[in-house]
């Protein structure tokens, strides 16, 4: 249970991966000043997490199931936090998707948007009508550079996060007056399970009509916006935690 004036931080997807590792680095900050609830949607695979905690298991960190893609477990998961209090909530938790559109199914599809957008959106609606009541809070995003711009053979899962972009700048113009904060992290390429998969995919596929010498000009125009944007070189999950923790700070 968290103790007074330290930071209750939940955290999504933490079985592996950037969720993991900033479980891991907040429950062993050195002030003690985060309570971390790391959740995952199946507590069998808890196991990397907690020998990567040591012994603040039970003590800075605890463990709570959560499937972002239930509302249910979504609101489970909340009802189970002391007095619904967060005051952190970073929504980590994401799938990614590649190949060629002909060869993915629209199922397939509404499984990333399932995740990566209305996953967000389900924790943000049951953890914000608190921190508008208290007047405080902090929701972090962890999108991708692919949320700014569009790479080939990740059609759907840019968008997801390209949507997800939109979402946030609109919410946190709304969420200013209340004292909740926004921020969203964009990474480029990560060595996780996450993007292992990615390219597995990419090598073992055949994409007939794919012209490898293609080369695209993009042209992105950046506007204000209400959301602190946190974008990194960090190419490791351990590089990304730390960035993450930096935007808590
Ligand atoms: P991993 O695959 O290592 O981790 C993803 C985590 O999300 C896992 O813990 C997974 O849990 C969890 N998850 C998936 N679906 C659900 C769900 N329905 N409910 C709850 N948890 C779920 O990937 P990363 O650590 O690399 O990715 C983390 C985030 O970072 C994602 O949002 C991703 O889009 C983003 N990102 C990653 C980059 C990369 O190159 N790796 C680059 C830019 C952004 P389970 O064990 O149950 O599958």
């Amino acid at each position: 249970m968290a103790t007074v004036g330290q930071k209750v931080v939940l955290i999504t997807g933490c079985s592996s991966g950037i969720g993991l590792k900033i479980a891991v680095l907040l429950a062993k900050d050195e002030n003690q000043r985060y309570h971390v609830i790391a959740t995952m949607r199946d507590l069998k695979r808890k196991d990397k997490l907690l020998e990567a905690a040591g012994d603040t298991y039970g003590k800075t960190l605890s463990l709570l199931t959560l499937d972002v893609c239930s509302e249910e477990s979504v609101k489970q998961c909340i009802n189970n936090v002391k007095d619904r209090h967060i005051d952190v909530l970073i929504n980590n938790a994401g799938i990614g998707l590649v190949g060629p559109l002909e060869s993915i199914g629209i199922d397939e599809m509404k499984k990333v948007f399932e995740t990566n957008f209305f996953g967000v959106i389900r924790m943000i609606k049951e953890v914000m009508p608190d921190m508008k009541k208290r007047r405080s809070g902090h929701i972090i995003v962890m999108s991708s550079a692919m949320g700014l711009q569009g790479v080939v053979f990740n059609d759907v899962y840019a968008a997801s996060k390209f949507a997800m972009e939109g979402f946030c700048e609109s919410l946190a113009v709304q969420l200013l007056k209340f004292h909740v904060k926004m921020s969203m992290i964009e990474p480029g390429p990560v060595h996780t399970e996450f993007e292992m998969k990615m390219l597995e995919d990419v090598s073992q596929k055949e994409y007939p009509g794919a012209d490898p010498d293609t080369v695209h000009y993009f042209k992105k125009v950046y506007l204000p916006s209400s959301v602190d944007i946190f974008q990194t070189l960090g190419q490791t999950p351990d590089d990304i935690a730390k960035c993450t923790k930096k935007v808590i700070e």
